[in-house]
């Protein structure tokens, strides 16, 4: 028996029907973006900084990481820190040709204390929830976070990437203090493995005020900086 052949009056859709679409094959999941934020004070930035940035980005597939030096560290005020525009030109200098890698002077625009809950806040506002935010921080910085303003915010606003940091004891704690961490404000903390580098800023000014050697800590044209600058010398040295 033929089948009768349906006519399809184009001009005439007929009845409306419910249609069915036929399922398609699933499309691969677009890549969430993902941007890394590390804040500091940067006096100088280092090697250290830049081998936990390197290392970020690789490790959580990271676009871009935000270098964002404090105007004012609310737990630096006991100590001279060098003046931001100084801050601000070394790590020019230092990220320079650095694909992936570029600094923001949000905290040092806005001005007063640096509170890194308010900037995480901004960043949030600014990329929208699309885009997972990562901090990305060493040990040490983890073990002081439950005192720094507004923790939960912090955590609400981007997961805290933390890094070891060798001379440093919370890096053999740093599951206990992240679940700590968790418990009283949310949130979630990741570690990812990074070069253990044995530098400091506090280091490196204090080497520079005996007039000893620093090349190997800091890029070269950030050294060039500090020497041209006369930073860290002595009535000069924080
Ligand atoms: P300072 O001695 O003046 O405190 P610093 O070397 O600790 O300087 P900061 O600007 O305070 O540098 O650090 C910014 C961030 O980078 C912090 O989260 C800190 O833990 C991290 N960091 C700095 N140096 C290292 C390093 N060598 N290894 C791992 N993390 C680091
Ligand atoms: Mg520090």
């Amino acid at each position: 028996m033929k089948c009768p052949v349906m006519s399809h009056d184009h001009n005439n859709p007929g009845p409306a029907r419910p249609v069915t679409t036929p399922a398609l094959p699933d499309a691969p999941a677009p890549k969430a973006r993902a941007i890394g934020v590390l804040g500091g004070t940067f006096d100088p930035v280092h090697l250290g900084h830049l081998a936990i940035a390197r290392a970020a980005a690789a490790a959580l597939a990271l676009e871009q990481v935000l270098f964002v030096p404090a105007h004012i560290q609310p737990h630096k005020l006991t100590r001279r820190v060098s003046a931001p525009e100084h801050r601000w030109a070394m790590l020019e200098l230092a990220l320079e040709g650095q694909q992936g890698l570029s600094a923001s002077r949000a905290e040092l625009d806005r001005g007063g204390p640096s509170y890194t809950s308010e900037t995480l806040r901004e960043l949030r506002t600014t990329y929208g929830g699309d885009v997972r935010l990562f901090f990305i921080c060493g040990a040490d910085a983890l073990q002081e976070m439950d005192s720094w303003h507004r923790p939960d915010v912090l955590l609400a606003s981007a997961t805290v990437a933390v890094a070891r940091r060798p001379g440093c004891p919370a890096s053999s704690q740093i599951p206990a203090i992240a679940a700590r961490l968790t418990a009283a404000f949310g949130g979630e903390v990741v570690v990812f493995d990074a070069p253990l580098l044995d530098i400091s800023s506090t280091a490196i000014r204090s080497r520079v005020a005996k007039g000893v050697a620093v090349e190997h800590l800091i890029p070269n044209a950030v050294y060039q900086y500090v020497l041209k600058n006369r930073l860290y010398t002595e009535g000069n040295c924080s």
